[in-house]
Protein backbone atom coordinates (compact mmCIF):
# COMPACT_ATOMS: atom_id res chain seq x y z
CA UNK A 1 0.00 0.00 0.00
CA UNK A 2 2.91 2.36 1.10
CA UNK A 3 4.19 2.21 -2.57
CA UNK A 4 1.70 4.81 -3.58
CA UNK A 5 2.38 7.01 -0.82
CA UNK A 6 5.93 6.60 -1.44
CA UNK A 7 5.70 7.27 -5.52
CA UNK A 8 4.32 10.29 -4.50
CA UNK A 9 6.72 11.09 -2.48
CA UNK A 10 9.38 10.55 -4.60
CA UNK A 11 8.03 12.44 -7.54
CA UNK A 12 7.71 15.54 -5.82
CA UNK A 13 10.16 15.30 -2.86
CA UNK A 14 12.65 17.32 -5.00
CA UNK A 15 10.15 20.37 -5.38
CA UNK A 16 9.56 21.27 -1.59
CA UNK A 17 10.25 24.66 -0.70
CA UNK A 18 9.30 25.43 2.32
CA UNK A 19 9.21 29.42 3.46
CA UNK A 20 12.50 29.74 4.78
CA UNK A 21 10.70 31.27 8.37
CA UNK A 22 8.36 27.85 8.59
CA UNK A 23 10.16 24.57 8.72
CA UNK A 24 13.63 23.70 7.46
CA UNK A 25 13.25 21.66 3.81
CA UNK A 26 14.17 18.22 5.55
CA UNK A 27 11.32 18.84 7.91
CA UNK A 28 9.00 19.62 5.20
CA UNK A 29 9.66 16.50 3.11
CA UNK A 30 9.28 14.78 6.17
CA UNK A 31 5.85 16.24 6.41
CA UNK A 32 5.22 15.84 2.91
CA UNK A 33 5.95 12.47 3.39
CA UNK A 34 3.98 11.72 7.04
CA UNK A 35 1.08 13.60 4.59
CA UNK A 36 1.42 10.64 1.90
CA UNK A 37 1.55 7.78 3.99
CA UNK A 38 -1.34 9.09 6.44
CA UNK A 39 -3.83 10.32 3.32
CA UNK A 40 -2.89 6.40 1.45
CA UNK A 41 -4.12 4.81 5.36
CA UNK A 42 -6.98 6.85 5.47
CA UNK A 43 -8.05 5.40 1.83
CA UNK A 44 -7.65 2.17 2.52
CA UNK A 45 -9.30 1.99 5.77
CA UNK A 46 -11.75 3.76 3.98
CA UNK A 47 -12.07 4.29 0.47
CA UNK A 48 -15.69 4.41 -0.03
CA UNK A 49 -16.29 7.62 2.17
CA UNK A 50 -13.09 9.40 1.68
CA UNK A 51 -14.01 12.52 -0.50
CA UNK A 52 -11.94 14.16 -3.00
CA UNK A 53 -8.43 12.24 -1.43
CA UNK A 54 -6.12 14.57 -3.84
CA UNK A 55 -7.70 17.21 -3.13
CA UNK A 56 -7.49 16.75 0.99
CA UNK A 57 -3.60 16.02 0.54
CA UNK A 58 -2.87 18.32 -1.57
CA UNK A 59 -4.38 21.18 0.41
CA UNK A 60 -2.60 19.86 3.36
CA UNK A 61 1.10 19.91 1.85
CA UNK A 62 0.51 22.71 -0.97
CA UNK A 63 2.65 25.32 1.61
CA UNK A 64 5.19 23.32 1.36
CA UNK A 65 6.07 23.90 -2.17
CA UNK A 66 6.24 27.08 -4.06
CA UNK A 67 3.25 28.61 -6.43
CA UNK A 68 4.96 27.66 -10.09
CA UNK A 69 5.41 23.90 -8.61
CA UNK A 70 1.73 23.24 -7.20
CA UNK A 71 0.42 22.26 -10.44
CA UNK A 72 3.17 19.76 -10.90
CA UNK A 73 2.55 18.72 -7.41
CA UNK A 74 -1.16 18.16 -7.36
CA UNK A 75 -0.69 15.95 -10.94
CA UNK A 76 1.46 13.69 -8.98
CA UNK A 77 -0.50 13.01 -6.34
CA UNK A 78 -4.03 12.64 -8.08
CA UNK A 79 -2.30 10.39 -10.55
CA UNK A 80 -1.39 7.80 -7.70
CA UNK A 81 -4.15 8.66 -5.48
CA UNK A 82 -6.66 7.77 -8.50
CA UNK A 83 -4.51 4.44 -8.96
CA UNK A 84 -4.31 3.81 -5.14
CA UNK A 85 -7.96 4.10 -4.92
CA UNK A 86 -8.31 1.75 -8.16
CA UNK A 87 -6.41 -0.72 -6.42
CA UNK A 88 -7.91 -0.25 -3.27
CA UNK A 89 -11.27 -0.80 -4.78
CA UNK A 90 -10.00 -3.98 -6.31
CA UNK A 91 -8.62 -5.80 -3.76
CA UNK A 92 -11.82 -4.71 -1.34
CA UNK A 93 -14.31 -6.25 -4.26
CA UNK A 94 -11.72 -10.04 -4.04
CA UNK A 95 -11.43 -9.73 -0.32
CA UNK A 96 -15.10 -9.84 -0.82
CA UNK A 97 -15.74 -12.47 -2.87
CA UNK A 98 -13.42 -14.77 -0.65
CA UNK A 99 -15.53 -14.24 2.97
CA UNK A 100 -18.88 -14.44 1.28
CA UNK A 101 -19.01 -17.54 2.90
CA UNK A 102 -17.40 -17.04 5.96
CA UNK A 103 -19.13 -15.72 9.36
CA UNK A 104 -17.33 -12.31 10.06
CA UNK A 105 -16.86 -12.55 13.55
CA UNK A 106 -13.98 -13.50 15.60
CA UNK A 107 -14.17 -15.95 18.31
CA UNK A 108 -12.66 -15.66 21.91
CA UNK A 109 -9.17 -17.00 20.99
CA UNK A 110 -9.35 -13.90 18.15
CA UNK A 111 -9.03 -16.17 15.42
CA UNK A 112 -11.48 -15.52 12.57
CA UNK A 113 -15.04 -17.28 13.09
CA UNK A 114 -14.80 -20.61 10.37
CA UNK A 115 -18.72 -21.11 10.76
CA UNK A 116 -20.93 -20.60 7.58
CA UNK A 117 -22.92 -17.07 7.89
CA UNK A 118 -26.72 -17.34 7.67
CA UNK A 119 -27.77 -17.10 4.06
CA UNK A 120 -27.77 -13.27 3.06
CA UNK A 121 -25.90 -12.44 6.40
CA UNK A 122 -22.32 -11.61 7.57
CA UNK A 123 -22.34 -14.09 10.58
CA UNK A 124 -22.95 -17.71 11.87
CA UNK A 125 -26.05 -18.26 13.46
CA UNK A 126 -24.01 -18.11 17.12
CA UNK A 127 -22.73 -14.75 15.95
CA UNK A 128 -25.71 -13.26 14.37
CA UNK A 129 -26.31 -11.00 17.47
CA UNK A 130 -23.04 -9.20 16.65
CA UNK A 131 -24.82 -8.55 12.92
CA UNK A 132 -25.52 -4.61 13.24
CA UNK A 133 -28.77 -3.66 11.99
CA UNK A 134 -28.74 -0.81 9.56
CA UNK A 135 -31.88 1.24 9.23
CA UNK A 136 -34.01 0.38 5.89
CA UNK A 137 -33.99 3.25 3.54
CA UNK A 138 -36.78 3.21 0.86
ZN1 LIG B 1 -19.47 -17.10 13.69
Amino acid sequence: MYRFSRAIFVEVKDLVDPHPDTVSPQEGRRRVLQCCEATIERLARDPHYFAKPSQSLFSEIRHLFSISDQVRVYRSIDRHISAAVVHILDELERAGEGQAHQCKATTRKGKPCQRTPLPDREYCPSHQHLEERLPVTA
